[in-house]
């Protein structure tokens, strides 16, 4: 077995015992492969030991990977920063994104889905502990925005995803976790349908899945630690997401 295959066994064991602990059903917690920095024969390891789902932060990055594994049935996540000038890329190839936070770019993505495809699975990402991070939307900004996403046409807001400050304590892992699903509730109660809270990595998704994740973003526990490669032409992390 590749090291690969033996990670995502014992992601996905932990993961089932994480529900167990916390009265989850298993299936309603969706693993997502997140293999940024990860060249596309590891992404190929994790297709081979039964992994579908895979989240990439940087578009060209992602596109480079989608060439090389077009004989996959794979599905493809983006939970990186949006910039403008990459909307199109992503409407096109991509089947959800989790990282909306602004309208425009919310309205770019919208303008941008092709018509053949189904409408694009969105996420809301609020910036729920992480002061320090520029990256999404204040919790008190959430509903104005969240209310008019619902409304673009080629568009699904399924729910709000979140990246809380790193280094917590597992109580205060919760806590953040706590309030993001608190307010998808309060969301839900002004007539929205989110059934999604897309939260969760390698250090803090136990503690996701007790405050009822439906989705956890793993990169290191499956692939293992991401290295910096001084001549690579993959860029590196922008600062929203620490490299482990
Ligand atoms: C990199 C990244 C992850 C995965 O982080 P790990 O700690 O490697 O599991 C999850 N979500 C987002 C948004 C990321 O950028």
């Amino acid at each position: 077995m590749t090291t690969i295959a033996s990670n995502l066994q014992a992601v996905r064991t932990a993961i089932a015992s994480a529900a167990e602990d916390y009265g989850r059903a298993e299936h309603d917690i969706e693993l997502l492969a997140v293999s940024k920095n990860f060249p596309a024969n590891a992404i190929r390891a994790a297709y081979h030991a039964g992994q579908r789902r895979f989240a990439e932060n940087y578009a060209q990055e992602a596109l480079d990977k989608m060439t090389a594994l077009g004989d996959l049935p794979l599905e493809w996540h983006f939970i990186g920063p949006l910039q403008s000038n990459k909307t199109r890329a992503i409407a096109e190839h991509f089947v959800w994104v989790h990282s909306v936070d602004r309208l425009k770019v919310a309205e770019r993505l919208s303008a941008q889905r092709p018509e053949g495809l189904p409408p694009l699975q969105v996420c809301l990402q609020v910036n729920i502990s992480d002061e320090a991070s520029k990256s999404g939307v204040i919790p008190a900004q959430a509903d104005e925005l969240a209310l008019r996403i619902a409304l673009l046409p080629r568009l699904t807001l399924r729910g709000l995803m979140a990246i809380p400050a790193p280094g917590a304590d597992f109580a205060a892992q919760r806590s953040a976790f706590a309030a993001l699903r608190s307010l998808r509730d309060r969301l839900n109660q002004q007539g929205l349908q989110l059934d999604t809270l897309s939260m969760g990595m390698s250090h803090d998704y136990r503690a996701a899945i007790a405050e009822g994740a439906t989705m956890v973003r793993i990169g290191t526990a499956i692939f293992g630690e991401r290295t910096r490669h001084e001549n690579s032409s993959i860029p590196e992390s922008t600062g929203d997401t620490k490299p482990v």
